[in-house]
C-alpha cells in the first residue's frame, strides 16, 4: 500500500540502477530485469525510446510515465538534457496535454481540492504522505494562452515543480502540485462526458476568496514554511494582494515575468554602453504584461539613480490606440495611468516608425500580441539612431513575436541587443553563430523558490523578486558576456539557479524576513556552497541509498 501511494504522489524507485542489496531493501528484488545499469546504459535507452515515439502527447506519457517508475533516473535525464526536454514537459507541449487531460489520464499526481470541499480541505491535505517544502497551485482558469482548462490545468503545476526540481535541486518528494476544482467557464468541458472535474459554473470570487483563505491556512498550518506560488489563474492580482504579506507566496506570471525580463533588460542596457539617464524605451502593448515588466524597470532606473519622475519619463506605451496619453480622450484602463504621457506633442503619432523618429528610443520592447509589428523599417529606423537598440519582442507565441531573431540581426546589420519571449533558432551571421537570447520565467522562479526555502522566509518580498533578475546579469560567465548573451545558457541552469537562490536568500536577510538566522553570517563563497549542499541530485539521492543499506547490513 505504501509503495503504491509512493509512486501516486511523488514517483517510484524502480530503477534498474539499484544494486541487488538496495533492491533486496526496497523489496524491489525479484521484480526488475536482473542486470545493474549504469546511467549511461539507461540514458541510451529513454532517449532511444524518446526518439521512437512520435506524438508531442507520446513522449509527454512516456516521460511522465518515467517519473512514476524511477523517479532518480527521470530527474537525472532532465538535469543533463534540459534543453530538450523542457519543451516535451512544459511549454508547449504542456498545453496539448493540458487540454486533453481527460482524453491522457493514467494516474494520479499531485492534489485535486474541490469547491465542495470547503471545510475539510485541512482533512484532505492529511492525504498527503510527504512533507512538502513547495507547492504549485493552479484553478486551470488561464492556462498558458489557452484559456480556462478546468482540472486539466493540473499538467501546469506537475511541469513546473519538475522545473525546481530540475533547475534548483528541490526534493521531488517535498513538492505539491495543487489544483482548485472551482468549476469551469469551459462549456466545451462541462459538456463532455469524459471531464474529470465539477460540471458547474466558476464559483464567484467572493467564493474563490473563500476557499483560498481556507487552503492558504491549512497548507501552512500542516507544513509552516511552505511555499506556495500560484500559476495561470485568471486574475492573478486578487490573490497576490490579499496572500503576499501573509503567507511565504509569489505569482510567477505576474513577478517572475517581470523578473526575467527585468534580468535581460539590465545585461542589454550595461552590454549598450549608453548610460541610464540616455536610456529611453518605447513599449508596443500596454497590457498587464507590459506595464508590469516596465514597473520593474522602473524602480532598476530608481537604484541607478533617477527619481521615481524621472524614471517613468523614460517610457512610452503605445496601444492599440496610438500613444498612451492623458489628454486622448478615451477613459485610460487604471494600470495605463501610471505611464500615460503628459507632455502629449507627440500624440497625434499613430504609426511606430514616426513614433521612434519623434521619441528616439534606445529600448524597444513588444508585448502587444502583434505579430511581426516590428517591421523592416521600424528596425532600420532602430539601427539608425542606436549603435547597438536593445530589442526585445515578448509576445508568445512565436507566430505572435513582434519580429523573429533573423529579421531583427538582417535589418539591423547584426548590431541588435536582443531577447524574445519565444525560443527562436541560433543563426550564423557573418561567419559567426549568434544565439538569442529568451526570456524564459526558468531563469529565476527555481531560484525565488530554493532561496524562499532555504532561509524560511515569512514572505516573499518584492525586493527578493527583484534580486532574481538582477542576479541573471550577475551569473553570466566570461564567454557569454564577451559573445554578448543577453541571458546565460540555458544548460548552465543549476550554477545561474545558486547565482540567483543566493541573491533572494541575501535580499531576505536585508528586509530581516529571514527565519534561518545562521545563514547570514555565511559569505558569498560559503552561501554558495550551503546551497549547492541542499540540492537534489539524483546521483547523491542514489549514494546516499547504497551507504543506508550497507550499514544497515554491517
Ligand atoms: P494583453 O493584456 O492582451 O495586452 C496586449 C496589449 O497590446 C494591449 O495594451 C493592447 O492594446 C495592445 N495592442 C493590441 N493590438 C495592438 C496594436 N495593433 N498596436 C499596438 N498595441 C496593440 O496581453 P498581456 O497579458 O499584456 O501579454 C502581452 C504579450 O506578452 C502576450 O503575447 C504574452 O504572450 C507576452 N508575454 C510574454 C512574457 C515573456 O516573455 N516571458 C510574459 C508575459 C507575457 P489595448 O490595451 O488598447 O487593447
Ligand atoms: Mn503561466
Amino acid at each position: 500500500h505504501g509503495a503504491i501511494r509512493q509512486i501516486a504522489t511523488t514517483g517510484g524507485d524502480y530503477g534498474t540502477a539499484n544494486t541487488h542489496e538496495v533492491r533486496r531493501y526496497l523489496k524491489t528484488y525479484g521484480l526488475l530485469p536482473p542486470n545493474v545499469e549504469s546511467y549511461e546504459v539507461q540514458a541510451k535507452r529513454c532517449l532511444a525510446l524518446l526518439n521512437s515515439k512520435t506524438t508531442a502527447m507520446d513522449k509527454f506519457q512516456y516521460l511522465s510515465f518515467l517519473r512514476h517508475s524511477d523517479v532518480h533516473l527521470f530527474y537525472r535525464l532532465l538535469s543533463d538534457n534540459v534543453k530538450e526536454l523542457t519543451p516535451l514537459i512544459y511549454t508547449p507541449t504542456v498545453g496539448e496535454a493540458c487540454q486533453k487531460w481527460h482524453e491522457i489520464y493514467t494516474q494520479p499526481e499531485g492534489m485535486y481540492i474541490s469547491y465542495s470541499d470547503k471545510g475539510n480541505i485541512a482533512a484532505i491535505l492529511q492525504n498527503w504522505p510527504h512533507n512538502v517544502e513547495i507547492s504549485v497551485v493552479t484553478d486551470g482558469s488561464r492556462i498558458l494562452g489557452l484559456g480556462d482548462l478546468g482540472v486539466g490545468g493540473m499538467g501546469i503545476p506537475i511541469g513546473k515543480l519538475a522545473l525546481y526540481t530540475a533547475c534548483a535541486g528541490i526534493n521531488p518528494n517535498a513538492t505539491l502540485p495543487i489544483t482548485c476544482d472551482l468549476g469551469t467557464s469551459n462549456q466545451a468541458l462541462i459538456d463532455n462526458p469524459l471531464y474529470m472535474g465539477s460540471r458547474r459554473p466558476k464559483v464567484t470570487a467572493q467564493e474563490e476568496r473563500e476557499f483560498l483563505d481556507e487552503l492558504m491556512a491549512a497548507l501552512t498550518e500542516r507544513w509552516p514554511g511552505i511555499v506556495i506560488q500560484y500559476e495561470d489563474w485568471k486574475n492573478p492580482f486578487t490573490s497576490l494582494e490579499r496572500y503576499q504579506d501573509t503567507y511565504t507566496m509569489f505569482n510567477d506570471d505576474v513577478q517572475g515575468t517581470g523578473a526575467v525580463i527585468l534580468g535581460g533588460l539590465v545585461t542589454a542596457v550595461k552590454q549598450s554602453g549608453v548610460p541610464i539617464k540616455d536610456q529611453r524605451a518605447i513599449f508596443l502593448g500596454a497590457g498587464s504584461a507590459g506595464v508590469g515588466v516596465a514597473k520593474q524597470i522602473v524602480e532598476f532606473f530608481m537604484k541607478e539613480g533617477l527619481s521615481e519622475e524621472e524614471a517613468k519619463k523614460k517610457f512610452w506605451f503605445v496601444d492599440s490606440n496610438g500613444m498612451v496619453t492623458l489628454d486622448r480622450g478615451d477613459k485610460l484602463a487604471d494600470h495605463k495611468v501610471y505611464f500615460a504621457r503628459d507632455d502629449n506633442q507627440g500624440k497625434q503619432i499613430q504609426s511606430l516608425v514616426r513614433l521612434i523618429d519623434y521619441v528616439k528610443p534606445t529600448i524597444l520592447m513588444g508585448l502587444s500580441t502583434i505579430g511581426g509589428a516590428f517591421t523592416p523599417e521600424v528596425l532600420s529606423k532602430m539601427a539608425e539612431i542606436n549603435t547597438n537598440p536593445i530589442i526585445f519582442p515578448l509576445s508568445n507565441p512565436s507566430s505572435k513575436s513582434e519580429c523573429t531573431f533573423e529579421e531583427a540581426m538582417q535589418h539591423t546589420n547584426g548590431k541588435c541587443l536582443f531577447a524574445s519571449g519565444s525560443p527562436f533558432p541560433s543563426l550564423e551571421w557573418e561567419g559567426k553563430t549568434y544565439t538569442p537570447g529568451q526570456g524564459n520565467n526558468m531563469y529565476v522562479f527555481p531560484g525565488i523558490g530554493l532561496g524562499a526555502i532555504l532561509c524560511k522566509a515569512v514572505n516573499v518580498t518584492q525586493d527578493m523578486i527583484y534580486s532574481s533578475g538582477i542576479a541573471l546579469e550577475a551569473s553570466l560567465n566570461k564567454q557569454e558576456r564577451a559573445e554578448g548573451w543577453i541571458y546565460p545558457d540555458i544548460r548552465r541552469i543549476r550554477e545561474v539557479s545558486v547565482t540567483v537562490t543566493r541573491y533572494v536568500i541575501r535580499s531576505a536577510q536585508k528586509a530581516g524576513v529571514d527565519r534561518e538566522l545562521n545563514l547570514r553570517n555565511l559569505s558569498d563563497e560559503e552561501l554558495d556552497e550551503y546551497i549547492k549542499e541542499r540540492m537534489y541530485d539524483p546521483f547523491k539521492e542514489r549514494d546516499m541509498l547504497v551507504n543506508e543499506v550497507k550499514s544497515l547490513v554491517a
